[in-house]
């Protein structure tokens, strides 16, 4: 039975210091939460020109963008032909044509601005562990390859060579993905926001925002108090009750995160090439190798904050029925994060009132998501027009009954876990 529970995650942080500063005056945009979402926007605002402050409530990487998995992923959950009947040709087209290059955008920024954050751009692999699952690959392979993406089949010798990992049957590879230091990516986000001029705090969260004549106000919890002509609320699953409806408009689950020790030379069959994985399962476990040697598993955690290390036993048992030679081999670090996810499982955007904006919802896959939507919502705070976003905007509403919908989540992945163990 492990002992320890450290709620701290396994990424190196850079070391180079982040300047804080409040703004003096109005500033064009006020963003509220130092993710990838409010950083990047933060970023690309700034370069083209506009005055911006960025508030968080804790230390840069407080969110889930300091404690992910890392894996760089494009496209959404949905598949390009779902998308294209959702939307309508136009607007699925200019969602698919985003989506399959929200890794580029991670990849990119990182060479451009010679970020400081280890990664790897070789895959991201979908592992099938049965046939239904196969046959979920062959769709996504097609509808992606008929987009022109470098996406290929895996059969069950190829995917036992990429892996190391008993038990698929085959699978699907995406190598437009890759992965990250997460909570460097974060970190060095940060570092050329302010160097492209943000005005950055931390450790004060943002404890109101209203209107203030055709300007926003926020004031934090230090007493601080800005104006704005924008103001991005960039909290995500980490949203609270600052604009009402907001938090209740998702659910935000637990994400928990294994990594063992670094391991030997013995263990170099496990994903040699450095892919990241996801489960087919219902209830996903996702892994990789971090850039010290470790294997570093998430999956789903209990809705309740952790109360022992038993509450990653689950994610132990997965690790050592894809690898067992594993089982002796020590978990030094546990830890755990929130997701957002929406009733559509579908990012969203609103605008509940003018020059009040937020984008929530990542479905476990922001990192490539959000760092993306920073350009183009630093587009639309400049110009007001609708065409400059992937997505449209939609109204925020609370999901019915929300307090009832999360105990159902609850209810739903002990079901699938449930049904997960059968299929094995
Ligand atoms: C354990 C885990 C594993 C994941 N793995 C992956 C993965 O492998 N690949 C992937 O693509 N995605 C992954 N995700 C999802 C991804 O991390 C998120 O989608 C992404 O980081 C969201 O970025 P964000 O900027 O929108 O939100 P966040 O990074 O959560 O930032 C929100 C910020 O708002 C701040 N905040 C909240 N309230 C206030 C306030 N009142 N005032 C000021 N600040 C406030 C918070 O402190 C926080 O820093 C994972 C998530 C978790 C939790």
């Amino acid at each position: 039975m492990p002992s320890a529970v450290s709620a701290s995650p396994v990424w190196r942080r850079p070391v180079s210091p982040i300047p804080e500063r409040f703004a003096e005056g109005d500033v064009d945009l006020a963003v509220i939460g130092a993710g990838y979402q409010g950083l990047s926007t933060a970023l690309h605002a700034a370069r083209s020109g506009l005055s911006v402050q960025v508030i968080e409530a804790g230390a840069i990487g407080n969110g889930a963008s300091g404690v992910n998995g890392g894996q760089v992923i494009p496209g959404l959950k949905q598949d390009p032909e779902t998308l294209i009947g959702q939307f309508g040709e136009a607007a699925g087209r200019r969602l698919i044509a985003f989506s399959a290059g929200t890794a580029d955008a991670v990849f990119d920024l990182i060479a451009r601005d010679a970020l400081d954050v280890e990664h790897r751009r070789n895959g991201w692999i979908q592992a099938a562990h049965s046939e239904t699952a196969l046959q979920a690959a062959v769709q996504r392979n097609r509808q992606w390859r008929a987009e022109g993406a470098d996406v290929a089949l895996l059969n069950r010798a190829d995917i036992a060579l990429l892996t190391g990992a008993e038990g698929y049957r085959g699978g699907f590879i995406d190598r437009r993905a890759g992965v990250v230091n997460p909570l460097a990516l974060v970190h060095e986000l940060a570092r050329v926001a302010t160097e492209a001029g943000t005005a950055l705090v931390c450790n004060d969260p943002a404890t109101s925002l209203r209107a203030d004549g055709s300007l926003w106000r926020v004031d934090t919890r230090s007493g601080r108090s800005i104006r704005a002509r924008k103001v991005l609320v960039a909290t995500n699953a980490y949203s609270d009750g600052l604009v009402a409806d907001l938090a209740e408009s998702l659910v935000w689950m637990h994400s928990f995160q294994i990594a063992t020790e670094p391991l030997s030379p013995e263990f170099e069959i496990i994903l040699p090439s450095g892919q990241a994985v996801s489960d087919s399962r219902r209830i996903i476990v996702y892994y990789r190798r971090s850039p010290d040697g470790r294997l570093v598993l998430g999956g789903r955690g209990p809705m309740r904050p952790p109360r022992s290390a038993g509450d990653w036993l689950h994610l132990e048992r997965a690790l050592h029925r894809l690898f067992p030679m594993l089982s002796r081999v020590p978990i030094a670090h546990r830890w755990f994060g929130r997701v957002a996810i929406t009733a559509d499982h579908l990012p969203h955007l609103h605008e509940p009132r003018p020059g009040l904006l937020m984008a929530v919802g990542c479905q476990g896959r922001g990192i490539g998501l959000m760092v993306a939507l920073g350009e183009p919502l630093a587009r639309y705070v400049a110009s007001g027009n609708p065409d400059d976003l992937p997505l449209p905007i939609t109204p925020l509403r609370a999901i019915p009954l929300h307090r009832f919908r999360r105990l159902g989540v609850a209810a739903h992945i002990a079901w699938y876990r449930l049904l997960d163990g059968l299929e094995r």
